[in-house]
């Protein structure tokens, strides 16, 4: 008798684990693009709307370097038009188009000392002055904005707050966590605010990282790119976190390894089977 009750919790516990997992596989989807299974709890739409939101209140906040008189900020606009463009037309190509849906894009770059770069769900992309002297010329630049962008059009975002919700054991409704939760909020900022500080932040998954470098790369060579130039630009991330004492904010997410640069070099082939010049 004493011992029933531990053995009727047993059961329960392994029917309450059953369903969790049940849900959790309900919900996970695989990217169309990828090709991997990942769980995505929240709606895409709820994602930008907050994105949206965020992004409005950063550039608000922080000093935006104005295009049209500023090299740089035309050049980060370039580069992001390009790569949306290229983008654009894969997933048309491909049927996937309604996976952009949503999405407005914007590219700023803004003024901080800072080696940084993001996209936010719905294409709200900023750069970081800081960046610009460890990317040194559009290429590189345009393999870091495709990187950045890969992971918000991969909804790798949204897999990194459903991780979260799932860990914290937030409430899920159907296959959708409730987003009307001071919960919702933090994992929302924990992911995607700019202002985060890096400990709190959810680290990115090396299964994200290699997506992004893949497609990232991919993406920069459709854009008339050469991709070639993500090998010295990883290098030169590598230099300027040997030869500072604080790291490039950008290294605590993306270590600037050689295994990093293994990597890319065994992924340049298919790359430059996308690669063609501007004006060729
Ligand atoms: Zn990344």
């Amino acid at each position: 008798m004493i011992k029933a009750y531990p053995k009727t919790q047993t059961k329960m516990k392994k029917i309450i684990t059953f369903l969790a997992l049940a849900s959790f596989f309900a919900a996970c989807t695989t990217n169309a693009v990828t090709g991997r299974k990942q769980l995505a709890l929240f709606g895409e739409a709820t994602l930008q709307q907050q994105a949206l939101t965020e992004y409005q209140s950063f550039l608000s906040q922080n000093k935006v370097v104005s295009g049209g008189s500023n090299k740089d900020a035309e050049m980060v606009k370039r580069v992001g038009l390009r790569i949306s463009k290229a983008i654009t037309e894969y997933y048309t190509q491909k049927g996937l188009a309604n996976e952009l849906n949503g999405y407005k894009w914007e590219f700023n770059l803004v003024d901080s000392k800072e080696v940084n770069a993001w996209c936010m769900p719905g294409g709200k992309v900023v750069v970081y002055t800081g960046l610009l002297g460890i990317t040194q010329n559009e290429a590189a630049l345009a393999v870091v904005m495709g990187h950045e962008i890969t992971h918000a059009v991969a909804h790798h975002g949204n897999e990194r707050m459903s991780q979260g919700a799932v860990a914290q054991g937030l409430e899920i409704v159907g296959n959708i966590a409730t987003a009307n939760n001071p919960k919702y909020n933090a994992l929302f900022t924990n992911v995607f605010a700019p202002t985060a500080q890096i400990t709190v932040l959810l680290p990115n998954s090396r299964n994200q990282e290699y997506e992004a470098d893949h497609f990232g790369l991919n993406f920069a060579a459709m854009a008339g790119y050469n991709p070639n130039e993500a090998i010295p630009f990883w290098q030169r991330m590598a230099a300027a976190a040997a030869s500072s004492q604080k790291p490039p904010e950008f290294l605590s997410t993306h270590p600037a390894d050689e295994n990093r640069i293994a990597r890319l070099r065994e992924l340049m082939p298919e790359a430059l089977s996308y690669y063609k010049p501007v004006g060729k």
